[in-house]
């Protein structure tokens, strides 16, 4: 039993596969086919996909995905199952496909088969038409199957053109393996060898008309036909054609028509399954284009295609009944020569329309596979759009998460701005209480501050009464002052007079004798300094008479010992320097042999410090500290000119081209006091000025040294300074000039040793120097005639000696014991020229001794202190007065001054 049910299993497999590979020849089962071996084929699913859509085109989707995607694997035995279960057959599971018996699975592939196969038939073309030949019949391999009866067949037949029609849109003629395998007999039956249609024996007519030979007739044979017939009747021109070759003709357009219409049917049906089709394709892009709107533009390209298909079918349609029409047309003008052609226009046409079924079938399967890559997309897109939606709704619940914890934050502060704005409310109200009080207070202190400013503006008015009442009082006071002011010119002029008259008192001829020290290296020397006593006392030692006796006695105004410093000695000319501001001339002389320190106190050491500067520099830096502070009251301009006397010739040391030009001098007094008028005068304002000028003179006089040995010592080198002082407020002008003489070395040459240029010179100095003594001497006698013409030098100096000019004298002695007898001649001059003078004085005064003398000085001092005094607290209140101009108004001029 179990052999027997083994057996039908094996015939039933074997008949399933037979199917198999006759609808799918890519299959190539063999016949005894395993359940691997069947497994291998089905389990993917695409087969058995191909195999509904081949016995039921249409029913599922054929998914050509690659092998190893299970996923879409399964999806096409699901489908599979679906439409096997939608046609009510006896299923199997999916597992089955997999693994186990396959028997399930041939079972539901026979039931299959069973629903659209007829029993005993295969639905392979091949067999259906191969059966009633039994061509390549073999029963053995077919079973049970019972050959079809003719009825059958046909009725098969139709059934099969109707499904090829279903899934082909081919003309409903014989199909290519109908023609291969059946094909070679209709030929034999309408091949016309040799000869006419109008020829054929009734037999073969007859053959011809039967039904079963047109039915599988070609429709190219049938149209030969045709043709044949018609060409026959062409040539044969009387146009007749036989009774039976027109039956066969008619029998054959009949055939034709039927095909025609048949095709028109099937063109309908096709139509319909379009239609159909359509509106499925349309609710699926209906669907997609809900879906994502990304694929809306393939799916009105689809749409226009379909729309485009579907006017060609109707035009297709349309010409099919035109065509059918035409037929018709021919057929009743059966004899009309122009059918010939408008059957080969007819065929055209079919052909065409064959050919544009092909082309649509074409655009059918381009469409739909576009459709499905459409598809695929669209799920691609899908899936994209739910991944983006998925990442934006996790973002989104992020965010709203975000927000929501934002949103308590702002919640809390919104309550702590609440609770704050609260409180600030609160603030501002008591502060605007506070605001309210404070302002009450201070209307109410405005009040008080009107009333009191009303009483203050009555009390300023009185105040202003009463200040214009002493400011009136005030002006008559400051004009008491202004009056006292004037008077400050007046006592000032009077200030220097009494100057003046105590310096004349002092005695106008001076003489200062200053002790040179021992040069380093002239240590041990023995001195004839004896003794420096006080008020201008020396004592002079005979280094060769020791004791009393060698010993002798000279009284100066005054004696500098070696130790006094430049600083000391210029404190005493400081009176001279101020008479020379004042308007008076003076003339300080140093006097004394060669190397007795005559150029050191004048000018100073070589490259002197400020400490070791001589009187010229020290007398320059007084007058300009005495014209700064005067600089108020009196305009002053300093001028400086430098000559020296050499062999009785005048001398310019400041002119850029040296001294050797001769200069000439005025002996008429200039109002400008300038003796040598032709010498350079330089203006001076400050020390660097004058330190300048002191170089030009003394390079200028070096230069003459080189060319004559040592003239230094044998000229007299004299700096005039020249002051002119301009009163600003009476506009007079005031001169005074003062000469600074560094006279040649008194040393007596012994005429007897000396000749030539020296001899000359020697005379020369002893000429001016005696004429100098004389000039001195005849002033301090008060002799009528004052030899001044005697030498060049008194003639420079005259306007500074005698009258009321000042002179003074520095008798400059060398302690060393060696120059013993040139310093006592030294010293004996001096004591000329000073004892005169002072003898003088005692003798002006006829007979009044010196105490009185001292006695009238003491007075006029106190005189002095007094005006001093009296000037102090004139310039108090002239500082107090400031800017009032009447106090300046000075109207006592300084004309007296003037020399
Ligand atoms: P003179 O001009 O009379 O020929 P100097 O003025 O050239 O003499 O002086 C001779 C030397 O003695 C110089 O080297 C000078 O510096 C020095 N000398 C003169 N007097 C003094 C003094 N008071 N203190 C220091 N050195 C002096
Ligand atoms: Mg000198």
């Amino acid at each position: 039993m179990a052999n027997r049910n083994s057996e039908t299993e094996s015939k039933q497999r074997a008949v399933l596969v037979e199917w198999l590979n006759s609808i799918l020849p890519n299959l190539s089962l063999p016949i005894k086919a395993s359940d691997e071996e069947l497994r291998a084929n089905l389990v993917d699913g695409t087969v058995l996909c191909k195999i509904l859509n081949r016995v039921r085109p249409g029913s599922v989707n054929e998914e050509g995905y690659p092998k190893n995607s299970s996923v879409l694997r399964s999806e096409n035995v699901k489908r599979f199952l679906t439409a096997v279960d939608e046609l009510g057959i006896p299923r199997f599971e999916v597992s089955d496909l997999e693994k186990g018996s396959m028997k399930a699975v041939v079972d539901c592939l026979l039931g299959l088969k069973a629903q659209f196969v007829p029993s005993g038939c295969n639905l392979s073309t091949t067999s259906i038409i191969t059966k009633p030949g039994n061509i390549h019949g073999d029963a053995s391999s077919h079973g049970p199957l019972t050959p079809l009866s003719r009825e059958k067949r046909l009725k098969a037949s139709s059934e099969s053109k109707l499904q090829q029609a279903l899934h082909t849109p081919l003309m409903s003629e014989p199909s290519a393996a109908v023609l291969h395998h059946v094909g070679h007999k209709f030929h034999e039956v309408f091949q016309l060898k040799q000869g006419r249609y109008a020829d054929l024996p009734a037999t073969k007519i007859s053959e011809m008309m039967k039904s079963n030979s047109l039915d599988n007739a070609p429709t190219q044979s049938l149209l030969s036909v045709v043709n044949g017939i018609l060409d026959e009747s062409v040539e044969r021109k009387n146009g007749e054609i036989p009774h039976r070759v027109a039956c066969l003709l008619r029998k054959v357009v009949q055939e034709i028509e039927r095909r025609i219409s048949t095709q028109a049917e099937h063109l309908r049906t096709q139509n319909n399954l379009f239609k159909a089709r359509e509106e499925k394709y349309q609710s699926r892009i209906r669907v997609l284009e809900a879906l994502a709107s990304g694929a809306g533009e393939e799916t009105k390209h689809v749409t226009n295609q379909l729309q485009q298909i579907k006017v060609r079918r109707k035009q297709n349609i349309s010409c099919c009944s035109t065509v059918l029409n035409c037929l018709c047309s021919i057929l009743s003008q059966t004899e009309n020569s122009k059918v010939q052609e408008k059957r080969k226009v007819e065929e055209q046409e079919i052909k065409q329309l064959m050919k544009e079924n092909d082309k649509h079938n074409l655009e059918i399967s381009a469409l739909k596979q576009e459709l499905e890559i459409a598809k695929k997309m669209h799920e691609q897109h899908c899936f994209e759009v739910e991944a983006g939606v998925t990442g934006a709704k996790a973002g989104l619940q992020i965010r709203i998460k975000e927000l929501e914890c934002l949103l308590a934050d702002s919640n809390n502060k919104v309550k702590e701005l609440e609770v704050i704005s609260e409180s600030k409310c609160q603030r501002w109200n008591v502060k605007e209480n506070i605001y309210q009080s404070f302002m009450d207070f201070q209307f109410g202190a405005m009040k008080e501050l009107r009333v009191t400013s009303h009483s203050i503006k009555q009390e300023i008015l009185k105040t202003q009464k009463s200040y214009s009442e002493e400011f009136n009082y005030l002006e008559v006071k400051l004009k008491a002052l202004a009056d006292a002011a004037a008077n400050y010119h007046a006592v000032l002029a009077e200030n220097r007079k009494l100057f003046n008259e105590l310096q004349d008192l002092k005695g106008n001829i001076r003489v200062y004798c200053r002790i040179r020290p021992f040069l380093p290296g002239q240590t041990g020397k023995q001195t004839i300094i004896e003794n420096i006593g006080e008020n201008g006392q020396l004592v002079i030692a005979n280094p060769s008479k020791p004791g009393k006796d060698g010993q002798r006695s000279f009284k100066f105004n005054k004696v500098f010992g070696p130790a006094a410093t430049q600083g000391e000695v210029f404190q005493d000319i400081q009176p001279f320097v101020q008479s020379v501001v004042d308007g008076y001339n003076v003339c300080i002389f140093a006097y004394g042999q060669t190397g007795s320190g005559k150029t050191y106190t004048m000018t100073g050491p070589n490259g002197a410090t400020e400490e070791e500067w001589g009187v010229n520099y020290r007398a320059l830096n007084s007058l300009f500290k005495i014209s700064q502070n005067r600089r108020s009251t009196i305009l002053y301009e300093v001028g400086v000119q430098m000559v020296e006397i050499y062999n009785e010739q005048v001398r310019d040391l400041l002119s850029s081209g040296g001294s050797q030009k001769k200069l000439g001098i005025t002996t008429i007094s200039q109002p400008n006091g300038l003796a040598v008028p032709d010498a350079t005068m330089l203006p001076v304002t400050s020390t660097s000025d004058v330190l300048d000028l002191m170089n030009i003179g003394l390079k200028n006089r070096a230069v003459s040294a080189t060319a004559l040995n040592e003239r230094s010592s044998r000229s007299h080198s004299i700096v005039t300074i020249h002051v002119c002082g301009k009163d600003l407020k009476v506009g007079t002008t005031l001169y005074g000039n003062l000469h600074l003489v560094d006279l040649a070395g008194s040393e007596r040459v012994d005429r007897s040793e000396v000749t030539g240029d020296r001899l000359k010179e020697a005379q020369h100095i002893n000429k001016s120097l005696s004429s100098l003594g004389d000039v001195i001497f005849a002033l301090a006698q008060k002799t009528p005639h004052v030899p001044y013409r005697n030498s060049k030098l008194t003639q420079v100096l005259q306007s500074s000696l005698g009258g009321q000019a000042k002179t003074l004298m520095f008798v400059q002695l060398n302690p060393d014991a060696t120059s013993y007898s040139e310093s006592m001649s030294t010293l004996k001059f001096a004591e000329r020229v000073s004892g005169v003078e002072l003898g003088a004085a005692r003798s002006s005064k006829e007979g009044k001794d010196v105490r009185e003398l001292m006695e009238q000085m003491a007075s006029l001092k106190d005189t002095i202190a007094k005006k001093d005094e009296e000037i102090e607290r004139l310039q108090l209140l002239k500082d107090l007065k400031g800017g009032y101009p009447s106090i300046n108004g000075e109207q006592h001029g300084t004309s007296s001054l003037r020399n």
